[in-house]
């Protein structure tokens, strides 16, 4: 083991006999009663094993029995990582750098105490395709690229115009090219190590389906029992899931019997303003930072499905905005009895409730 402190939290005196790891009190930790031995502290930046660290204690005349202590004690309050040593060797120095505060981000949000090395290697092994190049889609795929997902390709057909110009999308040098290919070149301003080159014969571990989707991809992706998330913004509205993993969670039909079992009119509504030749309405009613927002969302649904540390929260819902309001609502999606996709039959998915916490406490004596 190579002992080191999270990397996203510092080391601070509460008092002289406190110190604590983290700032927030819902992260931090607070450890009394450390001695000189807290000194060891300062070793703790992955460079060395544990026994390099109780050797360079000796020399400050801490005995190996105090530091076991000291470490034991950071263990249990989750503030000490096994730095990913194989993993910093296996990536170039400048992916590395990059990738530095999505390892410390995974490694605190997820509680792992790998430094956020085996969310990075899911997200390395992981191939996501994105079905339309909106300002939506184009953003969530170089987000998804720029936090270390390794293939992230496009699916679109259309020419990119000025409303397809997001900050973190298509740019004007796409004007008059096709979306695809300027997701590609949005990809890899970002992330220019990202493979973006698609590959028919395989089905993506993950599929994203921005704006109406084609009933033909949908249909593919439930044949081929590809997890998709579905994400669109229009009406000053932002909607983001449902994460459909076919014949197991609420499916995209599942949803559409649901609303139909409340509006009657609703399969009349949506097949005139459905489609893959969508939205009906131009312009979009989808303002560039609803656009963000919604695309920043999903990306966080997407990587929680690949990082598969957390519950998804749009397994068997959305997550929902409705402007002027800028709050987020869930909506429950059970899967339908009269869907053919078979979710019924499966369990519904758990979800969790989040709350904030106060600073841990933890006492060496
Ligand atoms: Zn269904």
């Amino acid at each position: 083991m190579r002992p080191a402190l999270k990397a996203g939290l510092r080391p601070l005196w509460r008092d002289r006999r406190t110190l604590q790891i983290g700032v927030d009190p819902r992260r931090a930790a607070a450890l009394t009663g450390l001695g000189k031995a807290a000194a060891i502290v300062s070793l703790l930046d992955g460079s060395r094993d544990t026994a390099e660290v109780e050797r360079t204690a000796a020399e400050y005349g801490i005995a190996p029995e105090a530091v076991n202590r000291v470490l034991g004690l950071l263990a249990s309050a989750g503030v000490l990582d096994d730095f990913p040593a194989d993993l910093h060797q296996a990536l170039p120095d400048y992916l590395r750098a990059r990738l530095a505060p999505e390892l410390a981000c995974a490694a605190l949000a997820y509680d792992h105490g790998d430094g956020g090395a085996a969310v990075i290697a899911r997200r390395r092994a992981a191939f996501v395709r994105v079905y339309g190049a909106d300002r939506i889609g184009a953003c969530v795929a170089t987000l998804l690229a720029a936090s270390g997902v390794a293939w992230v390709t496009c699916r679109d057909s259309r020419i990119a115009g000025e409303a397809d110009i997001a900050p973190a999308g298509l740019g004007t040098a796409d004007l008059g090219a096709a979306r695809a290919a300027g997701v590609d070149r949005a990809v890899h301003r970002v992330a220019r190590e990202t493979r973006t080159a698609d590959d028919p014969r395989r089905l993506p571990d993950l599929a994203v389906l921005a704006g109406h989707p084609d009933p033909v991809d949908v249909a593919e992706l439930m044949r081929g029992r590809v997890p998709h998330l579905a994400v669109r913004a229009e009406e000053a509205i932002g909607v983001v899931g449902p994460l459909v993993e076919p014949g197991r969670s609420a499916c995209l039909r599942c949803a559409d019997l649901a609303r139909a079992a409340r509006d009657s009119a609703w399969p009349v509504i949506l097949a005139q303003a459905g489609g893959p030749d969508g939205p009906a309405t131009s312009p979009q009613a989808c303002d560039t930072v609803l656009a963000a927002a919604t695309a920043a969302l999903a990306a966080a649904q997407a990587l929680t499905f690949i990082d598969r540390a957390a519950p998804h929260v749009t397994r068997n819902g959305t997550l929902e905005v409705v402007l002027p309001d800028w709050q987020w609502h869930r909506r429950t999606w059970s899967p339908h009895l009269a869907c053919t996709c078979g979710a019924a039959a499966a369990a519904p998915g758990p979800t969790r409730a989040l709350s904030p916490g106060t600073a841990r406490e933890y006492a060496s004596d």
